[in-house]
């Protein structure tokens, strides 16, 4: 459908979420250009260097099927069918995330997948313009200012997406002529990436097609299997505080020792562990909070330019891209732009606080929970409770990574859950003595049955 021809959108950002929604509206018929501050990555190789992966889940791939772009996307994923718990001093243990294959996460290599991206902006007609930086926004006379190649060069626009990240230049430039109300909450916890390579025949060194989680209380690692046989390790820890914390954890050798003390199965796998805790940045994690997303029609935000939010519920760029979709559908059903951005922010705001709100809560689970006997009770009584009420009761993780229920719905829906799984299941060790028959009406009473359901 052509209806916008002849209208054009300039986005700033060709990462993830810059890319899809330039693939989606150049289909629909708008010139679209994109300004990226890095380099062509199809050149030059991707800029973030190694293999950094992401969890892919339904929302996520949903939104790349509306652009056509899922097939190229899924040929490089590994399918991680649940968590493979590494207890202290234990034998590692698989839970799943679902009922069976039909409901697992997929990890995607980040480099990868943007070149994808990139391509299908590319094959539906969008012009992208790389080592291209915003700078400056004039909002009144529409036009930008962008530096690379050791100039800079004006351009006008008739409207301005941003969707270049959690630093966003563009965000900068809106709350220059308007207050959006920003607020960053900093994680007094930050990250390290490390590599557990190819074994010795080319092959994964670990169980490859799950999400590998060391929890250790107020600490955890986790690794994601990437297609060319590494692990992307991650370690999650305090910037401050009592050991372990970056500030105790100085350097290599300090690493190493925490890792034979706390995470021993996993020392043989990281042969370059010293190495690679030198060599990288230790990262921040923070949450964004906005009340405003858009300037009238000039301008709007998206993905983490609008929403940053901490990784541990693997839903950043699943949400960014369900953005994408929400702001492609407003362009099109709206009768003007401004109208477009007041519906996309109202729609998605909600629902971008409650995965924010999640994604919080899900450190403490994956870091703490995973491997207590409470929590495993719980989890047990879930998976009966939703095979009792198909379509009424789904568990929170199905809720959020299987379905494309709105996240403010489901984080209402799990905090109903969490009551009735707490209640249901104090004082007692086995599911042997639960009431069914009071637990049964209990869940009638609580949920109304989803519409649809997987
Ligand atoms: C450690 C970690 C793990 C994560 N794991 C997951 C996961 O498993 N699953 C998941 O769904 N999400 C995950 N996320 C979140 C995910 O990375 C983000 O939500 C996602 O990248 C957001 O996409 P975006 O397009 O909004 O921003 P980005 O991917 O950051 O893209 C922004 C783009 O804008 C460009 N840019 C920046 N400034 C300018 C400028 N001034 N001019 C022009 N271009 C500019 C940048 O170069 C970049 O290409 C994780 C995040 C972290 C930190």
């Amino acid at each position: 459908m052509d209806r916008r021809t002849g209208q054009s959108i300039t986005i700033i950002g060709a990462g993830l979420a810059g890319t899809l929604l330039a693939t989606l509206l150049a289909q629909r018929g708008w010139q679209v250009e994109v300004f990226e501050s890095r380099g062509d990555p199809r050149l030059h190789g991707y800029a973030g260097g190694r293999s950094i992966n992401l969890a892919l889940a339904e929302r996520g791939l949903h939104a790349l099927r509306q652009a056509g772009a899922d097939l190229g996307v899924m040929q490089q994923a590994v399918m991680m069918r649940g968590r493979m718990v590494h207890p202290l001093g234990g034998e590692p243990e698989l839970q799943r995330y679902g009922r069976d294959d039909s409901e697992v996460i997929w990890s995607i290599s980040r480099g990868e997948l943007n070149i994808v991206l990139i391509e299908g902006a590319e094959a539906a007609g969008a012009n992208l313009h790389f080592d291209r930086r915003l700078e400056q926004v004039d909002f009144d006379a529409r036009t930008l200012q962008v530096r690379g190649d050791g100039h800079d060069e004006t351009r006008t626009f008739q409207t301005l997406v941003g969707a270049d990240g959690a630093g966003s230049t563009l965000r900068a430039q809106m709350l220059r002529v308007q207050d959006l109300g920003e607020r960053t909450e900093w994680l007094d916890h930050g990250y390290k990436e490390l590599e557990i390579p190819p074994g010795p025949h080319g092959d994964f060194r670990i169980e490859a097609n799950a999400l590998h989680i060391w929890p250790r209380g107020h600490y955890m690692c986790i690794a994601l299997p990437n297609d060319e046989r590494t692990f992307t390790v991650t370690l999650f820890m305090p910037h401050e505080g009592p050991h372990p914390s970056f500030a105790t954890v100085p350097d290599g050798a300090a690493a190493l020792a925490l890792f034979q003390e706390q995470f021993a199965d996993a020392v043989p796998l990281i042969p370059m562990l010293e190495e690679d805790y030198e060599r990288n940045p230790t990262g921040l994690l923070g949450t964004l909070y906005l009340d405003q997303w858009n300037l009238d029609g000039r301008a709007v935000l998206l993905g983490d330019a609008a929403h940053a939010m901490v990784p541990f519920h693997g839903q950043g760029m699943n949400c960014a891209f369900e953005d994408c979709v929400a702001l492609a559908d407003h362009l099109d059903s709206a009768p003007d732009i401004a109208t477009a951005y007041a519906g996309f922010a109202q729609q998605r705001m909600p629902d971008a606080a409650a995965i924010q709100h999640m994604a919080l809560e899900n450190y403490i689970e994956m870091r703490d929970r995973v491997d207590d006997r409470d929590y495993r009770l719980q989890r047990a009584l879930e998976l009966q409770l939703q095979a009792r009420h198909p379509g009424r009761f789904i568990p929170h993780y199905s809720m959020v990574s299987f379905m494309r229920i709105p996240y403010s719905q489901a984080l209402a829906r799990s905090e109903v859950q969490r009551g009735i799984l707490v209640r249901a299941t104090a004082g007692l060790t086995t599911l042997d003595r639960v009431g069914w028959a009071k637990l049964d009406a209990e869940v009638v009473a609580l949920l109304e049955p989803l519409p649809t359901h997987p």
